[in-house]
């Protein structure tokens, strides 16, 4: 069991106050900086398996994970054996190698939608690339996304979204011309028939539908029954192409992504964060005609000098071997699936109203009764209830993403007793947060 002793954070204070004078609110990506929970951020200086330790020395099981990329935990010895060896073999060469080919033909095997693939660094690099494409390819501008869906930073994407944007209270970003917001239109998740709506009302001029085949980013919400092959109609009903994101749910769910679990193909599919093994890997792929618009087989450019990094593609394959283990899903469902239980039994017991939504290893605790099945329902959820529970979580040594509109991951390396140690710290945290 966690202490609830008072942690001492004072190193960390210094670190982050030494660093708002030099880094930009002092992180290099908006949600480290604790904004919405308050208190001293996180400043880590090491971590193993499911632990991971500050600079003050203090121990946090980590459900974070690096928001999803590390599903096998922290600094997991094949992984770190592989980058090692690498390193020793030269860490970039801007030229091709054969192990982003061993990379490609692993992700075709899992995901045969993507009949030709290219490696990106960043989540962000792989949807910008897969919306130009789809625009060129369609000769189309207007895309469609849905409210508090996140795919990156992209000037595209920052209407509504979630993530970090819902968690700053964001609606739009400065910056983006109106010109080009005026072609990105918003549906809320799981409604079929305000897609239906956009179309009728940009007909023959929505070049693709992107989407988070589970949403993850405004907290979790599944599709709802039908939603997705709606969208694979529709979209193919109206000329537009369908562009599941996979940044998250990629070898999240199976081996594989969303895509084969509901037997959905979509056209494009973007990957990240796991398929890097903890390194800077995306990657964006789908039908062989619409890839070979990219140069250099066709005119839409898209390149990227560290693109196809040997040390990420060796942490990437050492990954998926390790995932593709007989049995690997099965186990993380089940310990996923008992803290799922355990965290609505605690709630249940203290008479907290709050719904708990899990999709595999993916959870979220939403301080609002269910059904939760869009961004609207999402943000009826009670922020300042879930920096508490956040908090005394933290203080009982588990760490979890510091906003309401993310998922807790569960990762290979959470043990049994791990999942019971957070089940207990959430059972506590929530008795001490009613009142
Ligand atoms: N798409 C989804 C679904 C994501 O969750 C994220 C990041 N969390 C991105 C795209 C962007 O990836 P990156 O942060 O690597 O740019």
């Amino acid at each position: 069991m966690g202490t609830t002793a008072k942690k001492q954070h004072s190193r960390s204070q210094r670190a982050f106050e030494r660093g708002r004078e030099i880094l930009v609110g002092g992180v290099n990506s908006p949600v480290r900086a604790f904004g919405a929970v308050g208190g001293v951020p996180l400043v880590v200086d090491r971590a193993q398996g499911a632990q991971i330790w500050d600079v003050d020395g203090n121990a946090y099981l980590d459900f974070v994970c690096s928001w999803g990329a590390l599903i096998l935990g922290h600094a997991c010895p094949e992984i770190a054996a592989a980058i090692a060896d690498q390193a020793k073999r030269g860490t970039s060469y801007g030229m091709t190698t054969e192990l982003e080919i061993e990379l490609a033909e692993m992700l075709q095997r899992a995901l045969p939608s993507l009949e030709r693939v290219r490696f990106v660094s960043s989540g962000t690099e792989a949807t910008m690339s897969a919306v130009r494409l789809a625009r060129a390819a369609t000769r189309r501008d207007f895309i469609v996304k849905f409210e508090g869906g996140y795919h990156g930073h992209g000037d595209s994407f920052l209407t509504k979204a979630g993530s970090g944007l819902a968690t700053l209270g964001i609606a739009a970003s400065p910056g983006v011309p109106q010109a080009l917001a005026e072609l990105t239109l918003d549906a809320p998740y799981n409604d079929l028939a305000a897609v239906e709506r956009l179309f009728a009302k940009h007909a023959n001029a929505i070049a693709a539908v992107i989407v988070e085949p589970i949403a993850a980013n405004m907290g979790v919400i599944p599709p709802v029954e039908g939603f997705l092959a709606g969208l694979r109609e529709l979209t193919r009903r109206h000329g537009a192409l369908l562009i599941f994101d996979e940044v998250i749910t990629g070898f999240r769910l199976c081996f594989g992504g969303a895509q084969t679990l509901f037997g959905i193909e979509p056209d494009l599919t973007t990957l990240g964060k796991i398929i890097g093994g903890g390194l800077p890997v995306a990657a964006y792929g789908g039908r062989r005609e619409l890839m070979e618009q990219v140069a250099p087989l066709g005119p839409v450019y898209q390149a990227g000098t560290l693109s196809g990094n040997p040390l990420a593609m060796r942490a990437g394959i050492e990954t998926l071997k390790q995932l593709s283990a007989p049995g690997f899903y099965d186990a993380l469902d089940r310990k996923a699936a008992m803290l799922a239980d355990s965290m609505r039994q605690a709630l249940s017991d203290a008479g907290i109203e709050g719904h708990v939504a899990r999709a595999a290893s993916l959870l979220t605790l939403f301080f609002t009764a269910g059904p939760v099945e869009d961004y609207a329902a999402a943000k009826k959820s009670d922020t300042h209830l879930f920096a508490s529970f956040f908090h005394e979580m933290l203080q009982r040594g588990i760490l979890l993403a510091p906003s309401q509109f993310e998922a807790l991951f569960v990762s290979a390396a959470h043990s049994d007793d791990d999942v019971r140690r957070a089940a207990a710290a959430c059972r506590e945290s929530l008795a001490a947060i009613r009142s």
